[in-house]
This record gives C-alpha cells, structure tokens and sequence, in this order.
C-alpha cells in the first residue's frame, strides 16, 4: 500500500511540510520548521501561502 504523504514547500523558509492526510482548500498548516501558518490554496495541486496574520479586533 502506498501512503499519500504530500509535500510542498514552506513559501516562508523553504522547508518541506508534509500533509499525512490530503489538505482540505482553506486549511491552515503549520511550517514545522519556522512556525509559520500556513494557508492551502488548492488542494491539487498542492500550493498553500503564508496565512495572514490573526486580527484581533476587539471592537471600541
Ligand atoms: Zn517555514
């Protein structure tokens, strides 16, 4: 049997991160490497992007 391990790399520091289960379009991953979180684009094929930061908006 084969295991559907993906791959891409980390836009941010190159690293390989590796999905044990098919990435779902909208996930966040995070880069095992540098921390960063990291947003799936299109699931095939696989690209993600640096998630943008979380605003905290605490309203007025
Ligand atoms: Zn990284």
């Amino acid at each position: 049997m084969t295991t559907h391990v993906q791959t891409t790399e980390c836009p941010e520091c190159d690293a390989r991160v590796e999905f044990s289960r098919p990435p779902l379009c909208g996930e966040i991953a995070r880069c095992g490497d540098c921390g960063v979180e990291l947003e799936v684009t299109s699931a095939s094929p696989l690209a993600v992007v640096v998630a943008p930061p979380v605003q905290e908006d605490w309203g007025e």
